[in-house]
């Protein structure tokens, strides 16, 4: 029996996530579920699952927590804020912790997990751009198992059966491959982006998930982001990885290599996927998602991606051959930028140029610690609201 801590068990990878343990109540137990402010859902779920131990982001969202729990006469403790996180992530009762809270805020509890040696299922790609070797570091240096939950990084580590963990050129790759869908706006005109809505740019055409990622695959930022996660996570170079664009979300990644192979993971695009390989890893256990029906499938369509449609890539290129802290300024500007755009106070073609103009104004450093890096995100942050505030619509 494996004890689970699920961090952002409310949202999109965490729903999903608790779909795939219900599934085999024999082998999983959920120890600990976090949520930031959504109570409601997060109680449904304790009533459900059981936890020991239930986190959220306040005081007053832990007394409303405890005030629901107890009617329905439930003793999972509450508890709230960063360090409670980065206790459930730790925990000796713990061995594996999915890390799915969005953005900048896992960073703390991912890192936790990381460092107490557990098995990390990561989803949370902001924590590993930000803070890449000092999170690979305490991999090591812990003995964690890493495992992709995203679903290109999972597809990779199933086309690497012998290559994860080693340099990869010594592995014989030739490249790493990583697919893109392009998002809902691959083919609208560039020149009518400016008025998209949050609603149009939330609509994926291929996957459901939160806001703030489904606008990152609107910008492609995701990919951006999933190109500097894939340098970590395969210590692959910038000049090994391509983006290649894959309307139709069936081949998750591919790894070419250097005799011609070109090994790729396909399957329907759903997120219990890539969750159930890596919580089962190295075994394999049933997701709910259908077999792929290759005759039902049409054709496959691939094609180089347009730098000038989505600026958003070419910046996280850049911060990515500039090193140090400077994936870090790119991660915090996006964060700040997306979620001016989801307020609508600025349209949608501003959210690049608010992160280039952080990228241009921002000197950035050595991460050479876990406080360089915060640093530099709020620096980055208070930056990016200063131009969002003399530029907004
Ligand atoms: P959601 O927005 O659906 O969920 C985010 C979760 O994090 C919720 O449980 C939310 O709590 C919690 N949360 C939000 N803000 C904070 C905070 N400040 N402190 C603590 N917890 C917080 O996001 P997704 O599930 O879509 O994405 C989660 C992560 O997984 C992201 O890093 C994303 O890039 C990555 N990912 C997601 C994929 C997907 O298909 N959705 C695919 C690949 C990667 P509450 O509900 O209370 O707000
Ligand atoms: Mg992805």
């Amino acid at each position: 029996m494996q004890r689970i801590t699920i961090l952002g068990a409310t949202g999109s990878i965490g729903v999903s996530t608790l779909d795939v343990l219900a599934r085999h109540p024999e082998r999983y137990s959920v120890y600990a579920l976090s949520a930031h402010s959504r109570v409601d859902e997060l109680a449904a779920q304790c009533e459900r699952f059981r936890p020991a131990r239930a986190v959220v982001g306040s005081a007053a969202a832990a007394a409303r927590l405890s005030a629901l729990l107890q009617a329905k006469g439930l003793r999972t403790e509450v508890e709230y804020g960063e360090q409670a996180l980065c206790a459930v992530a730790s925990a000796a009762e713990v061995d594996a912790v999915m890390a799915a809270i969005v953005g900048a805020a896992g960073l703390a509890p991912t890192l936790a997990a990381a460092r107490a040696g557990k098995k990390v299922l990561l989803a949370n790609k902001e924590a590993l751009v930000m803070s890449g070797q000092l999170f690979m570091d305490a991999v090591r240096d812990s003995g964690a198992v890493l495992l992709p939950i995203d679903s290109e990084h999972n597809a990779i580590f199933q086309c690497l059966p012998h290559g994860y963990g080693r340099a990869p050129e010594a592995a014989g790759v030739a490249k790493v491959l990583l697919t893109a869908s392009g998002g809902p706006f691959l083919t609208r005109a560039v020149d009518t982006l400016d008025a998209v809505t949050p609603e149009q740019a939330c609509k994926h055409p291929n996957w459901v998930m939160g806001r703030k990622i489904s606008v990152d695959s609107a910008t492609m930022m995701n990919k951006g982001l999933e190109v500097i996660e894939a340098h970590w996570l395969f210590g692959a170079p910038a000049d090994l990885i391509e983006v290649v664009i894959h309307p139709q979300s069936v081949i998750h990644s591919m790894v070419s290599y250097v005799d011609g192979s070109v090994l790729a993971q396909l399957g329907n695009p759903d997120m219990r996927t890539p969750i159930a390989h890596a919580l089962a890893w190295p075994e394999r256990i049933a997701s709910g998602v259908a077999q792929l029906d290759l005759t039902q499938m049409g054709g496959l369509q691939f094609e180089r991606p347009d730098f000038v449609r989505f600026p958003c890539l070419a910046l996280a290129f850049d911060a990515l051959r500039a090193g140090g802290t400077a994936p870090a300024l790119l991660n915090a500007a996006n964060e700040v930028a997306v979620q001016a755009f989801l307020d609508q106070r600025i349209g949608f073609r501003q959210i690049d140029r608010v992160i280039a103009q952080v990228m241009d104004s921002v000197p950035h450093g050595a991460a050479s610690s876990i406080a360089a890096v915060m640093a530099q995100d709020a620096t980055a942050r208070a930056a990016a609201e200063t131009y969002i505030g003399s530029h907004a619509k």
